[in-house]
């Protein structure tokens, strides 16, 4: 067990000046896995003090200094993966050989991305845009505000572009599965990052969350969850005008035309539902398919699921593990009775656990839904997959923009003309032709109410920056 009830400020470990504590349960066993300080309001003032502070230092520090802070932490992720990977396991029920591959491995690539696109604006130089020249300025103190699903993942695709920029960060991780950003702040320590630079309150959202957004000293908000708690950030973000970046839900749909590969199409559309328990913002999780196919498409979705092992996640042949949390669990099954009630066909799966304690839900999927119903428009975030059938090419277009979400999204056909003729229509932010993997030095976020920003790579370094004209500046020769 994980005892920590200090927070991360001005380069120290101190208490917490909050009396509560926050247990995180393995919600597999329910066994605790760690306790942390329920952060408050002074919690937060002394951390955006501290950031507040470091801030003008550290917009001036060479930008090389910087990419090399953030290489080292790379490479202590690196050397740490499994450990890391093992934690993130147990605190939020990714399956262990999932979580060994992916949540620790995405942090990797987000530090070394950042890292890269820093590296390419300082070989770019700065712009004559005529008598003007163009210069970055780092925006100041950010709040990154983060979820439990990849929770790594999360953070370090707002901290490491921050950082880069020049700016200083608070972070406030999710309740959930919190463990991990201690680790990363101890990371941070040891590769020499100055005192200040990255500050660390955990908490919940009302306590926390709240103070970070409304602090008057913060000048961006940097949040990845959920599209109701987004819309109520940027409502109390707009009282201080703070620049917001939003990376919300999603309900992604995945086109497979009628020339698809059927037997490599199909499994991989199951995995791209169901990997990290169904928890991913990105899941493809309603399936477009020809209604001529539909058939085809139903034996090989349930030859697939049956591979989707449901298990404990410490066994490494498991494929599902729990939810997130026994409300999380609820929410998922009040959904698959919702699709039941609403006259979705169910295929495979249903509202029974498959083990009868943790907050296991089965890999569930549905066939005959329609635009209309719940399971078709609402994120469900857990192990559910929702086949729609369509009539032509025209018809699966809009099938799959009518939700008002546009996070993800995916094509499938053997001719790539068509694939992407079919990508250029989805309004969504980024769409996988015929299941090629997840590039996070590619622009990353959502149309509609899946956000606002890009976050990964170049495009995501460039949300930590104001643009400043210096007109009539002379020309370096
Ligand atoms: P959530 O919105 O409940 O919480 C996310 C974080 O925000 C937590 O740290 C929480 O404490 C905090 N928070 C919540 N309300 C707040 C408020 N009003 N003010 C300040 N802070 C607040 O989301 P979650 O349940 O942790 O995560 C799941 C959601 O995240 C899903 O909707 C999923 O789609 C979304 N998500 C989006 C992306 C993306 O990149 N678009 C990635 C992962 C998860």
């Amino acid at each position: 067990m994980i005892e920590r009830m200090d927070i991360y400020v001005d380069g120290a470990w101190v208490p917490s000046s909050g009396t509560g504590a926050i247990e995180v349960r393995n919600p597999a066993t329910g066994e605790l896995v760690g306790k942390i300080a329920a952060g408050n309001a002074a919690d937060v003032d002394l951390a955006v003090k501290a950031a507040r502070k470091a801030f003008p230092g550290w917009a001036a520090t060479d930008a090389k200094k910087r990419i090399a802070i953030l290489d080292s932490v790379r490479d202590q992720l690196k050397e740490r993966n499994d450990e890391v990977a093992d934690l993130i396991s147990d605190e939020m029920g990714s399956p262990r050989a999932f979580a060994r591959m992916a949540q620790v491995s995405l942090a990797i690539k987000n530090f070394d991305f950042a890292a890269r696109a820093m590296e390419e604006i300082l070989e770019e130089g700065e712009e004559m845009m005529g008598s003007s020249l163009v210069v970055r300025d780092p925006i100041g103190v950010v709040g990154a505000i983060t979820p439990w699903n990849f929770p790594l993942h999360q953070i370090s695709a707002k901290v490491a572009p921050a950082i880069a920029a020049g700016c200083t960060v608070v972070l406030k991780p999710s309740k959930v599965s919190p463990l991990n950003a201690y680790i990363l702040a101890e990371m941070f320590e040891k590769a020499g990052l100055p005192a200040g630079v990255f500050n660390l309150v955990a908490g919940d959202a009302a306590a926390v969350g709240d103070a970070i957004v409304n602090h008057p000293d913060v000048n961006m908000i940097s949040f990845t969850g959920s599209t109701g708690a987004g819309k109520k950030i940027a409502a109390a973000a707009a009282l201080t005008l703070k620049k917001v970046t939003l990376e919300l839900g999603g309900k992604s749909a995945n086109v497979v035309l009628d020339d698809a590969d059927m037997a490599k199409a199909i499994p991989t559309a199951v995995k791209q539902c169901f990997a990290n328990n169904g928890q991913a913002c990105a899941a493809l999780s309603r399936l477009l398919v020809p209604r001529s196919k539909l058939a085809e498409v139903e034996k090989l979705v349930i030859d697939a699921v049956a591979g989707w092992t449901v298990g404990l996640p410490d066994d490494l042949d498991t494929k599902v593990g729990p939810m997130a949390s026994p409300a999380q669990q609820k929410s998922v099954l009040g959904y698959i009775q919702k699709g039941i009630d609403e006259g979705a066909r169910l295929l495979v799966g249903g509202t029974t656990p498959p083990r009868e304690t943790g907050a296991f839900v089965e890999p569930t999927v549905f066939s005959d839904v329609t635009p209309n119903m719940t399971i078709a428009q609402e994120e469900i975030f857990g192990p559910v997959l929702a086949i729609m059938p369509y009539d032509d090419e025209a018809d699966a277009v809009a099938q799959a923009n009518s939700a008002v979400y546009g996070l993800s999204g995916g094509v499938w056909s053997s001719s790539g003309e068509r694939a992407v003729a079919i990508a250029r229509q989805l309004r969504t932010g980024q769409v996988v032709i015929n299941g090629e993997p997840l590039n996070l030095q590619a622009p990353f976020g959502g149309y509609g109410q899946s956000g606002l920003g890009r976050e990964y790579g170049r495009y995501g370094l460039e949300e930590y920056f104001e643009i400043k004209s210096l007109q009539g500046a002379p020309v370096s020769k």
